[in-house]
């Protein structure tokens, strides 16, 4: 038979290469549940930077600016490891921090899509090696790039960590020293705007860390805080932020002299955040009931919110006029508004999994990163 394709491309307003906003896609393999059900399909491919939907008797292409496909066999040419997808989306990012740009990365999709194993990796990266082990997501990979750099410039560099989360838009600490009080019940943190600095959580625990070894103490501390208050909670993690912040201090080493003269400032900052998203599933799929429904409701609102300050720079980065930003509609955006739009660089990964069985949010989580990326391609092939 013949096809007819028909490309919808009215939506293309730019390509990612000059923007501050790249967007890509990672298909986690399927996990042994799905191989072993025949009436389980693997209906998700990727091919160059598109990615390809086959539904029954159509199929949508979506375009990205990178595409990731990884397998359990791991012996495919086209698997994506993380270290692939650090590489290939991420080191870019860290060449940006130390160039002064402030850094904002998201890893969304629905619950089980491979997010915070793309965000942090498996529970081995804590191990204590000197360099990221294989599993390392991008989390322990960007710690590790920055000390790389910092050791091949000439100038003193400085890295501060916190590491915290949102659920129901109430921020709690997960490198706090009061760990023998579970995350619920300690006293949620607020956020204030400094004039200069921006927002920020107040009274949040910082920790400057020198080497990877450093960096791995505080990531255990970090997620074993996370899981406690998500056990007896109904899966808590699925239904908040993690956003794990760097704040990147370059000074220039022969600064002694220029110290005394107000003039000039030798020093750069930059933030870096890396966020975990809560999971994207539907509302309609979440218990509709007391605090159920108010998480969903709250988690819908951030994540709403986020597409709404995504969509809202774009457009003003493609018109170059400033629009409004509703940064202040919620506690995520707000606390990232200095490291989306102006002077920074954006990246979304939205995770997907490849199974016939999560189609529909698949689709939905492919819609949402192309409107971040203000490109919709939908290409339908009707067979006859
Ligand atoms: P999410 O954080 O989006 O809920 P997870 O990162 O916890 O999802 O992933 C769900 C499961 O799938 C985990 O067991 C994880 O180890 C596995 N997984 C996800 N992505 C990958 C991948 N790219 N390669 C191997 N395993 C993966
Ligand atoms: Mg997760």
């Amino acid at each position: 038979g013949k096809s007819d394709i028909v490309v919808d491309d009215e939506a293309t307003i730019y390509e990612g290469e000059n923007s501050n906003l790249t967007v890509g896609i990672r298909i986690r393999p399927m996990n042994f549940k799905e191989l072993n059900d025949p009436k389980i399909l693997s209906v998700v491919k990727v091919k160059g930077t598109d990615i390809i939907v086959d539904c029954e008797s159509t199929q949508h292409t979506f375009h990205y600016d990178h595409c990731f496909v990884s397998y359990t066999d791991t012996s495919r040419p086209t698997h994506a490891s993380q270290k692939i997808v650090f590489d290939g989306m991420v080191l870019p990012l860290v060449h940006n921090a130390f160039e002064g740009y402030n850094v904002c990365l998201f890893a969304y999709g629905q619950t089980g899509s491979g997010k915070s194993y793309s965000m942090m990796g498996s529970e081995s990266i804590t191990s204590t090696l000197s360099v990221p082990c294989d599993d390392a997501g991008i989390i322990p990979r960007f710690c590790y790039e920055i000390f790389l750099q910092a050791a091949l410039n000439n100038n003193i560099t400085t890295v501060e960590i916190s590491y915290f989360e949102i659920y129901n838009e109430k921020i709690h600490d997960l490198l706090g020293n009061n760990s023998n009080i579970s995350g619920s019940k300690r006293a949620p943190l607020k956020v204030r705007e400094h004039p200069v600095l921006g927002p920020h959580v107040v009274d949040l625990t910082q920790h400057v860390v020198q080497n990877y070894e450093d960096l791995q103490t505080w990531l255990k501390v970090g997620n074993s805080q996370r899981a406690t208050a998500a056990t007896g909670m109904n899966e808590k993690s699925s239904r908040s932020h993690s956003i794990f912040s760097i704040i990147l201090t370059q000074e220039q080493k022969d600064s002694t002299m220029s110290k005394s003269s107000k003039l000039v400032d030798t020093s750069r900052r930059s933030k870096i955040n890396l966020v975990d998203l809560a999971g994207s599933e539907r509302l309609s799929q979440t218990c509709a009931s007391g605090d159920r429904l108010r998480e969903g409701v709250s988690i819908n609102k951030s994540l709403l919110i986020l597409g709404k300050v995504i969509a809202s720079l774009a457009e003003s980065t493609n018109n170059r006029k400033r629009g409004f930003v509703p940064y202040r509609e919620s506690v995520l955006t707000w606390l990232l508004k200095e490291s989306l739009g102006g002077n920074s660089k954006t990246a979304m990964l939205a995770t997907v999994s490849p199974s016939s069985l999560h189609l529909e949010e698949t689709l939905a989580t492919l819609r949402y990163a192309c409107q971040a990326r203000s490109i919709i391609n939908r290409v339908r092939i009707n067979e006859d």
